[in-house]
C-alpha cells in the first residue's frame, strides 16, 4: 500500500476564504450579491477589509481575519494546514504590487500543497462554483505528512 499520501475529504458544505485586493473588492463584492444563494449554503471566511465589506454589502456572514497586508493571508494559509479552509476564492490585482506580495504567494503555494480548490479570477471562481463537485463531497490526496517527518528525521 502506498502510505505517502492520505486521502482527506471536502465536505458537502465548505469552508470558503474570500479574498481581495483593493482594485477588485467592488468585482468580489458584485460576484458574492450575484452568489449569494449558493454562498449561504457554506462557511465564509475571509481577509479582514473584504470579509467587513462583504458583509455589509450583502449581509452574508463572512468571518474575518486580519487585514491581508496585516498578515491574514498568512493566516488563510495556516487554516488551510489545520483542515479548516479547503476553498479560496482569491481575486488578485494584477496592476498593482502588493506590499505583502511573499504572503501571497506562500497562499498559492501551500493552496498547491494541500489540492485545494483555489481560484484567482472571476471566471474561475464561476466555474468552480457552478461545479457539480459543490454539492457533494470530494475526497484528495495529501501529502502523509507525518510519514514525511519520521523520513526526514530518520535520514537528515
Ligand atoms: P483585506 O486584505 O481584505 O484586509 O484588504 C486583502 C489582501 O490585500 O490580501
Amino acid at each position: 500500500m502506498n502510505d505517502d499520501f492520505i486521502t482527506m475529504t471536502i465536505g458537502k458544505q465548505k469552508n470558503i476564504a474570500l479574498i481581495a485586493h483593493d482594485g477588485k473588492k467592488a468585482e468580489m463584492i458584485e460576484w458574492c450579491e450575484a452568489n449569494k444563494e449558493i454562498l449561504k449554503g457554506h462557511f465564509l471566511s475571509g481577509t479582514g477589509t473584504t470579509a467587513r465589506m462583504i458583509t455589509d454589502k450583502t449581509g452574508l456572514p463572512v468571518r474575518g481575519y486580519n487585514s491581508g497586508p496585516l498578515g491574514g493571508d498568512q493566516q488563510i494559509g495556516a487554516k488551510i494546514v489545520e483542515g479548516k479552509i479547503d476553498f479560496v476564492v482569491f481575486f488578485s490585482d494584477p496592476f498593482s504590487a502588493q506590499p505583502h506580495d511573499p504572503d501571497v504567494k506562500a497562499l498559492l503555494r501551500i493552496a498547491q500543497v494541500y489540492d485545494i480548490p483555489m481560484a484567482n479570477n472571476k471566471a474561475t471562481a464561476d466555474f468552480m462554483l457552478h461545479s457539480v463537485l459543490m454539492d457533494r463531497e470530494y475526497d484528495h490526496k495529501v501529502i502523509n505528512f507525518n510519514k514525511k517527518i519520521k523520513e526526514r528525521a530518520a535520514t537528515l
